[in-house]
């Protein structure tokens, strides 16, 4: 077993010298065999949310009262989910990673951010409470056009780690909506809605779920999503975002 690791190793570091990795952000070389794709200096760039958070989405507040601990974007709203939670703000580097990764199919980049997202939920979230961990689930022509579900890579890294099941085909979306970000925010509640649907409802009942995405833009989509797992007998929902 050792020797495997040896092997493995001595593997990379002969490929670091034949084709040196350099960071997709910066440009600087990659030395590090932990890191790909982005370099340890611009990933510790990325600010990471601090306590005191918005009880509704996640988002930092300046300081909590006992009476009102929402963000201003959440005064009013009502979500489906228990909580949310939310690594950084999407600026800076946190935006350019996940654009990297999004658009422009760095999957690397996608590993780091995982990385980045699993040692935040440790910190701050009880992970014994989580019976199964699923990902914002894309239509199949998006699907298809991106070639990858993003939230599925950051959920599937985030299970592995944590050794906690997880279901990625039994939450469909059956409608092919815009685009959230093309539209106004009043309009994403109304595109969003009924755009989900549970394969088989039995799986969800009485499950603490945690359900993963990229970025936390209105709450909208996971929002919905959480209505219907709800509906499908689960009994709470979290959700975890790179960025709000
Ligand atoms: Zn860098
Ligand atoms: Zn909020």
């Amino acid at each position: 077993m050792l020797d495997l690791v040896k092997l493995k190793l001595f593997w990379r570091s002969l490929i670091d010298i034949l084709y040196p990795r350099s960071c997709l952000i910066c440009s600087d070389s990659i030395n590090d065999s932990l890191y790909d794709g982005a370099c340890r200096d611009c990933l510790e760039k990325i600010n990471l949310n601090v306590t005191p958070f918005c009880k509704k989405c996640g988002f930092p507040l300046k300081s909590a009262t006992t009476t009102d601990s929402s963000c201003s974007k959440c005064r009013g709203k009502l979500y489906y989910f228990d909580r949310a939670l939310s690594v950084s703000q999407y600026t800076g580097i946190t935006r350019r990673c996940i654009q990297l990764f999004k658009y422009r199919r760095k999957l690397k980049i996608g590993k780091n951010l995982s990385r980045i997202m699993l040692r935040f939920l440790k910190e701050h979230f009880s992970i014994d409470s989580i019976d199964l961990i699923m990902a914002v689930p894309l239509h199949r022509s998006k699907l298809k056009e991106r070639g990858f579900n993003q939230a599925e890579i950051l959920a599937d890294f985030i299970r592995l780690n944590l050794k906690i099941p997880a279901s990625f085909d039994n939450l469909k979306r059956v409608k092919n909506t815009l685009s959230q970000y093309q539209l106004p925010l009043e309009k994403r509640q109304l595109n969003i809605k009924d755009a989900f649907e549970c394969t088989d409802k039995s799986f969800f009942a009485m499950k603490s779920v945690l359900i993963v995405d990229d970025i936390f833009t209105t709450g909208a989509t996971l929002s919905e999503c959480s209505r219907v797992l709800k509906d499908a007998g689960a009994k709470k929902v979290y959700t975890l975002t790179m960025a709000r």
